[in-house]
């Protein structure tokens, strides 16, 4: 089972929560650039990123120039400066040794932390935290219980990921990975052998979601995810990801039980009306019973996939 970070573990409502600042800008006028411009964007984090600036009662203007790097983040003009925020691969000339020992300690503790570049230079860094949802250490267990393995994949830094992958008990991480690479990853786990399912929110991902062997769209996430996977969690709860799973599986053994009651019916029938009794004891399947043996057969089929309704899950 391959996780996009964003959008199922946690739950899918970032929070802004620290904007750190090198001398010569403050907090207020970092916040209003990095809002101003997260407006365009789509992305969960440009949404904290703006509801942040709003609650902290900074006042946003129009962007021009926008333009988002699928990814990696954002940039464009605001008040007159030009304004890049994102990960590490969209800025430059991002050398304040403090502002860095800053990045890292945040990435540690498992949050975003996105750089904000004004006219050229890093000046500024805006951490978001997703917390991670109350019902997904219990989820992650049952998955594992249902013997598979969980694996995470993001765009988002090398540390951060490994932070929240070992807090969750994850198998595998694969961090700064474009959504390209998402889809090569998923190629690359299937041609090893893997029955691959991804659950994503549509966001960076959708073409790895298609890609999987199941999609799974949370339903916190865009049509695309939808349009994308077989499964939609109406609820975005992972929890929902292990009964998808024991009710497929349950629907398999299912199926066969179905195909083993089908052919015994047609197994049995078959030679006796054909006659193999006939020479030793005379005995012919009349068609009245015949016509009785095919109805039951489709009835106990019927009954047995009935039993589905009944499964606790
Ligand atoms: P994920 O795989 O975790 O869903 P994405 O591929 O969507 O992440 O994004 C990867 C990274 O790119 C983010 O962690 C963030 O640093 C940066 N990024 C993407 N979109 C934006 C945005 N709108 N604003 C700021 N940073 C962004
Ligand atoms: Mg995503």
């Amino acid at each position: 089972l391959v996780i996009d970070k964003t959008g199922t573990l946690t739950e899918g409502k970032p929070k802004l929560t620290a904007v750190v600042t090198v001398p010569g800008i403050d907090d207020a006028k970092l916040l209003r650039l990095a809002a101003s411009l997260e407006r365009g964007s789509e992305h969960p984090l440009a949404a904290a990123i703006v509801s942040g600036a709003q609650e902290r009662g900074v006042e946003l203007t129009t962007a021009s120039a926008f333009e988002s790097k699928t990814g990696k983040g954002v940039s464009g003009e605001v008040d007159d400066h030009k304004v890049s925020l994102g990960n590490q691969a969209l800025v430059q000339n991002f050398s304040d040794m403090a502002l860095k020992e800053q990045a890292e300690s945040l990435r540690r503790l498992g949050q975003t932390v996105m750089l904000v570049s004004v006219d050229g230079a890093v000046v500024g860094l805006i951490a978001v935290a997703d917390p991670i949802k109350d019902s997904t250490p219990d989820a992650i267990k049952q998955v594992h219980e249902e013997r598979i393995r969980i694996v995470m994949l993001t765009g988002d830094s090398e540390v951060t990921a490994r932070a929240v992958a070992s807090k969750l008990n994850l198998d595998d991480v694969y961090a700064e990975v474009l959504p390209q690479q998402k889809l090569e990853i998923i190629k690359r786990l299937q041609s090893e052998g893997h029955k691959v399912a991804m659950a994503g929110d549509g966001i960076n991902d959708a073409p790895a979601l298609a890609q999987a062997d199941v999609g799974i769209a949370m339903g916190t996430g865009t049509d695309v995810a939808m349009e994308s996977g077989a499964i939609t969690l109406v609820k975005g709860d992972l929890r929902g990801i292990v009964r998808a799973i024991r009710l497929s599986r349950a629907t398999m053994r299912n199926i066969k039980q179905n195909l083993f009651f089908a052919f015994l019916y047609n197994a049995l029938g078959i030679p006796i009306a054909a006659g193999v009794l006939y020479p030793l004891s005379g005995v012919l399947l009349s068609p009245m019973i015949a016509a009785a043996a095919m109805s039951f057969s489709s009835v106990s089929v019927i009954a047995n996939s009935l039993r589905l309704r009944k499964l606790s899950i």
